[in-house]
């Protein structure tokens, strides 16, 4: 263990496989097509790849694995993140589990198009797995093809380093490889597929248990399975909960519950959709997992979903996700039900969500609003009144709660122009009627009176707020410019983009432009306003 890294090579990292040291694999090592049962995994090797190029790393992952920038740098580097060779203590799998899509129980799913090169252990004792997405079929890869395209896999790089430096909890991701190779796909499932570059993410997390790796056993009624299972993850995941057994399995869960609210939390906090929170994109740990149609509000609605495959029910919008979370969380505790048998327990435990939920969101309004505390009699009021506004008119929610930073608590409220500070946030200036402006500027008296209760300076407020509110995040059409320019072979955006990113609360005066409301041509642009599964 702890080895120190000292040059250039991979084989120097340090592996300890424990997923497939401890749980049982799959016993056929053929790679079909199949139903993998009394497994938790299948051994896989990546397939090949023609001409790998790197079009990116996150350094910080990198410092996370001990990797120097010589490592991340060399030819290895690219060969063993695209898939073509395997560095010592490498030992490849995917993982069996199941889910529900969009409100049914959908079987075995399983990572389909992911493969886990294994599990760093670094010298602070942090367990890294390494995955990559896109590297080839596996026995769970049902009809598709194994692959991802780079379009899909700059989404996923980017947002998911966005994500970590806006201080939400997400997997990462080490590396962006085009592979040279054309993946096809028919983007919008309407009979016209074309050829797209390739591409793999590395993503890394400390584990990537999802719920649905629960429920494939339970389904199955693979009871002693399950436990083996709950077990391991307790152990590995959550080892100060301590040893396994009837409580710590309820602690278990709530535990579950409360990462998975906190989360959720923070979506709302940043105006993030991830658009399709099926059971098998929830990660046991309360991270952001599975980065696919997702999209960030930016005129506040809380009825929007970026993916196309949900433009009907909805049931993945914006507003929908507290209530989803939950959910998910109830499907979860029935896969455990047969190892735990306490419907009660579960109950009760289930009821952390929805307290961990309410006061979260109570002291994120709290913090979004610049308040010492939050009031429920006046506040709650107050907030649900400024989310209709914002609702009533096309408003970029980033951009409002920045300048709703900059507002003055002491000026007169007979103030010329009311809506002159929020200017750079309306889409559509027709819709600024009498009407709103009186209503808003009746809001910001309101707001005013409360700031002066509040009792924290202005520019202490501003600083505290500009903590909370972001100045910039991953627009979408932003993405999409990136990802114009990386397909021609342009990786400059794509650099840029995650540079920005790194600092999405602080100013940067010379990146002005990517704070900027979406452009109108971005309004109804594939990629920009509507995406789709197929990645
Ligand atoms: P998702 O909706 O992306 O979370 O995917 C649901 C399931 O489909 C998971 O089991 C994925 O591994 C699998 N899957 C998605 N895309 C592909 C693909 N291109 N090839 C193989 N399996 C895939
Ligand atoms: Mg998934």
């Amino acid at each position: 263990m702890n080895k120190p890294i000292t040059s250039g090579s991979l084989d120097l990292l340090n592996f300890d496989n424990r997923y497939v040291r401890e749980l049982p694999g799959d016993p056929i090592r053929e790679n079909s097509r199949r139903q993998v049962a009394g497994a938790c995994f299948s051994y896989v090797t990546p397939i090949k790849v023609r001409a790998p190029q790197l079009v990116s790393y996150s350094p910080e992952v990198a410092t996370l694995l001990e990797m120097t920038p010589e490592m991340c740098q060399s030819d290895q580097f690219l060969q063993v993140f695209s898939g073509n060779a395997l560095a010592t203590g490498m030992e490849p799998y995917a993982m069996c589990y199941g889910g529900h899509q969009f409100g049914n129980w959908a079987g075995q799913l399983g990572d389909g198009r992911a493969i886990n090169l294994g599990e760093i252990v670094n010298s602070q004792n942090q367990r890294w797995v390494l995955q990559l997405k896109g590297a080839g079929p596996t026995p769970y890869s049902r009809t598709a093809d194994g692959l991802a395209v780079l379009r899909s896999s700059v989404r996923e790089y980017l947002c998911s380093e966005a994500m970590h430096h806006l201080g939400v909890p997400t997997t990462r991701a080490l590396s962006l490889i085009e592979t040279g190779e054309l993946v096809e796909r028919d983007m919008f499932y309407n009979g016209n597929p074309q050829d797209e570059p390739g591409a793999i993410v590395c993503r890394v997390s400390p584990s990537f248990i999802r719920f649905g790796n629960f429920e494939i056993f339970a389904s199955r009624g693979e009871n002693t399975l399950l436990q083996q299972f709950l077990d391991y993850t307790i152990q590995t995941d959550f080892p100060h909960l301590g040893k396994p057994g009837r409580e710590t399995y309820l602690e278990w869960f709530r535990e579950v519950c409360r990462t998975t609210a906190e989360l959720i939390v923070h979506w709302m906090r940043v105006g993030f959709v991830h658009g399709v929170m099926n059971t098998d994109n929830m990660s046991i740990l309360g991270l952001t997992i599975d980065y696919g149609p997702y999209g960030w509000l930016e005129d506040y609605n809380p009825g929007w979903t970026p993916n196309t495959t949900d433009a009907h029910g909805k049931r993945y919008c914006f507003g929908n996700q507290p209530h989803i979370a939950q959910w998910n969380l109830v499907q979860l505790a029935n896969a455990i039900f047969p190892v735990i048998n306490d419907k009660e327990g579960l109950g009760e435990a289930l009821d952390t969500y929805r307290q961990t939920f309410q006061q979260g969101w109570a002291d994120c309004i709290a913090q979004k609003l610049g308040l010492r505390k939050y009031i429920a009699e006046t506040d709650e009021q107050m907030a649900n009144e400024l989310f209709d506004i914002m609702n009533s008119v096309e408003t970029d929610m980033t951009i409002f709660f920045r300048k709703l930073a900059d507002f003055d608590s002491q000026e007169a409220s007979d103030r010329p122009d009311p809506l002159a500070l929020f200017k750079d946030s309306f889409y559509r200036s027709e819709q600024l009627t009498p009407d709103y402006r009186e209503r808003l500027s009746a809001w910001l008296t309101r707001y005013r009176m409360r700031l002066q209760q509040n009792g924290i300076p202005d520019v202490q407020r501003k600083a505290e707020m500009n903590r909370v509110n972001p100045k910039y995040v991953l627009r979408n059409y932003l993405a999409q410019l990136a990802i114009d320019k990386a397909e021609k072979g342009d990786y400059s955006l794509v650099n840029e983009l995650l540079d920005l990113l790194r600092n999405p609360y602080d100013e940067q005066p010379h990146r002005e432009k990517y704070s900027e409301k979406r452009p109108e041509w971005a309004r109804n642009r594939p990629g920009c306003s509507m995406l789709s599964c197929s990645s």
